[in-house]
């Protein structure tokens, strides 16, 4: 086994965000609140193009919060993608609210736009739909947005493994009434933990900001009129994202190289293709992710231990959220309607499950260190 470990996405720091958390210490805004957060909010916003910003403790926090602020109740049905990370729908239950599992179309494992029109002949009146960007490749904004409006049902989106990534030219996360973002440790940039609830309404990350804080009412005691929450992001780790802010571009880039470079060296391999990257836009390649042609007699369990023998990090795709145990009681739309009479496994995310696994895709990954990893999986198919 190699002594080296190669990580599938870790953090990657620069320095900046020691000297962002220095003058945090200097200056005591050791509190969730305080100069970077503002400062992060209004860096962040700037940065995707959009008017506010509420910086939160994590990506789920926004998410909770985004349902709230759009008034999802108990019963409410939000329609959201099958194949994502369960952090996208364990909020929709926090509020007792009903998710609808939408499957995937195959040009960008996102939100099939057929299904999603298939959701609405069933259940008319959703309270939200909320779109991912899985692995940084855009959903089909442009559709998914039309059917939308057509049924008044406003957008969430979830782009937590897509911030930096565009579509037609314009940010993930930007689209909808609310996009969230995460900085957990292992997205794009990180902030060892972190989130952002941003929208183009003011009243909205005023609102998420107000209940990120408890829920206190403008009093010189302390008044309540609501339920409130502790969700607010601290100022130490306000300063690890304006340094992470910093090299956000440089991280794309390099995540980019790290698909093409992937990309070129299984070029000559047909049983191997990789996750779609969506022609209408310019994903950040958080990771990337390879499917296998299913019967060619190589499995992704296979390359997963192959790769893991040799000290390497890899995992496999999400497993799709109508496939958990937890949310058995939840239905399910493929673009033919309702799974409910068919087998749950004969799906686009089911099979993207089942044939896909997810690569290294580090910023630090070195030439030599890709050089290892495609090595092990070209042998893995007999190259
Ligand atoms: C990471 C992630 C989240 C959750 O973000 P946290 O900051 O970890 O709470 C939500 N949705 C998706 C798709 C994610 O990958």
């Amino acid at each position: 086994m190699a002594e080296k470990r190669i990580y599938l996405s870790s953090p990657t720091m620069h320095g900046e965000e020691q000297e962002f958390i220095k003058e945090a210490f200097d200056t005591n805004w050791v509190a969730p609140l305080g100069p970077n957060v503002n400062a992060f909010e209004k860096e962040l916003a700037d940065y995707v193009g959009i008017a506010h910003a509420s910086a939160l403790s994590a990506g789920t926090a926004a998410i909770h919060l985004a349902l709230k602020l759009l008034g999802v109740g108990e019963g409410d049905v939000v329609f959201v993608p099958s194949l994502t990370f369960s952090a996208t729908c364990n909020p929709i239950i926090y509020e007792k609210a009903v998710p609808v599992f939408i499957d995937s179309e195959e040009d960008t494992w996102n939100m099939d736009p057929a299904a999603l029109e298939a959701a609405f002949e069933k259940y008319p009146s959703p309270k939200a739909v909320m779109v991912v960007h899985l692995y940084g490749t855009p959903a089909r904004l442009d559709e998914i947005m039309e059917i939308c409006a057509s049924h008044n049902v406003p957008l969430i989106e979830d782009a937590a493994e897509s911030l930096g990534s565009t579509y037609k030219g314009k940010h993930t996360g930007t689209f909808g009434r609310i996009g969230i973002y995460s900085f957990n440790g292992n997205k794009i940039i990180t902030t060892s933990g972190g989130g952002m609830l941003v929208a183009n309404e003011e009243e909205f990350t005023k609102k998420a900001t107000f209940l990120a804080t408890q829920a206190r009412d403008p009093a010189r005691h302390y008044q309540h009129s609501q339920i409130g929450y502790n969700y607010r992001m601290s100022n130490i780790v306000a300063g690890v994202g304006r340094g992470q802010l910093l090299h956000l571009e440089e991280h794309k880039a390099l995540k980019k190289a790290i698909y093409r470079k992937y990309e070129e060296r299984f070029s000559d391999i047909p049983e191997i293709t990789l996750n779609p990257l969506n022609k209408d836009g310019d994903a950040n390649c958080w990771l990337t992710c390879m499917l296998i042609d299913p019967g060619c007699g190589v499995t992704p369990n296979q390359v997963m231990d192959a790769l893991e023998a040799d000290n390497i990090e890899c995992r496999p795709i999400w497993k799709p959220m109508h496939l958990q145990p937890v949310f058995e009681q939840c239905d399910f739309i493929t673009k033919d309607g309702s799974a409910e009479n068919k087998p749950s496994m004969d799906s686009v995310s089911a099979d993207i499950f089942e044939w896909g696994l997810c690569l290294p895709s580090d910023v630090k990954n070195t030439d030599e260190d890709m050089e290892r990893i495609i090595g092990i999986v070209r042998r893995c198919f007999g190259r």
